[in-house]
């Protein structure tokens, strides 16, 4: 499969270019926090709830609040219809995802208590985790969830020998390397790091350049979308 064609990648993007990313906060009145991301042919929503009661009580931590983060793909959002409930992949997905945003909150401020994140994927086309990752950073923030940032992700990949930013389906399918980073770009602090593929360690550096890169404007949109629901109602 032919990947770039005069310098332009199937959907005609640059090799360093994001694909459309949009941000909805707020698109669910009963959760205490919540967003909606379209990024390219994703489409993925973040509920978030919380700081509340530990059920069962027996996972309650004394001195710090817990985190739970499902990720979910709807049986619709991809084109063979999926079989519904957790499989391994998305069981994988949860953990690493957690484990992403898991840095930047702060915990402490609520013992006893559990703030439970879940993410449905609507529509996939690769990168569905780092779109969830994305969704779940604004919809923490808008549940006034106290972060000391916000996460933002995006994976990079090779096709065609060449390092490539957020990649479609048919790239991460098909492609040489596949890889989702995630980090806070106040701090540089990665917090998600996976690899599909082989890079040679100075595509390595390139790819986590751009991957920076990438995090870096996305948190940016983040932080707008915050600033628009947010403005003139008397909060920062
Ligand atoms: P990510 O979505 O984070 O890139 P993967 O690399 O595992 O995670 O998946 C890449 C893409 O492959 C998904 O975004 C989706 O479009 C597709 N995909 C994943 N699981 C399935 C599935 N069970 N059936 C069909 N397509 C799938």
């Amino acid at each position: 499969m032919e990947f770039i064609k005069n310098g332009k990648r199937i959907d005609k993007r640059l090799p360093n270019e994001l694909r459309p990313i949009k941000f909805e906060v707020g698109a669910l009145e009963r959760a205490d926090g919540s967003c909606y991301v379209e990024h390219g042919g994703n489409k993925v929503m973040a509920a978030v709830y919380g700081p509340r009661a530990v059920h069962p009580r027996h996972m309650q931590e004394a001195n710090r609040a817990i985190i739970r983060y499902r990720y979910n793909m709807a049986s619709f959002s991809v084109e063979e219809r999926r079989r519904p409930g957790p499989d391994r992949r998305s069981i994988e997905i949860s953990k690493v995802s957690r484990e992403a945003i898991d840095p930047v909150i702060i915990k402490e401020f609520y013992p006893r208590s559990t703030i439970d994140v879940f993410v449905e994927i609507l529509q996939a086309d690769a990168g569905t985790r780092s779109a969830g990752i994305n969704a779940a950073s604004v919809a923490l923030a808008d549940a006034g969830v106290p972060m000391r940032g916000l996460i933002a992700s995006c994976a990079v990949g090779k096709v065609d020998d060449t390092v490539v930013l957020d990649l479609v389906k048919e790239e991460d399918n098909f492609g040489q390397a596949d890889m989702p980073v995630a980090m806070d770009v106040r701090t540089g602090e990665i917090s998600l790091l996976q690899m599909d593929g082989h890079f040679t360690l100075e595509e390595f550096e390139e790819a986590l350049q751009l991957g920076k890169e990438g995090c870096t404007t996305i948190a940016e949109m983040q932080r707008e979308a915050l600033v628009q629901k947010y403005q003139g109602e008397g909060h920062e």
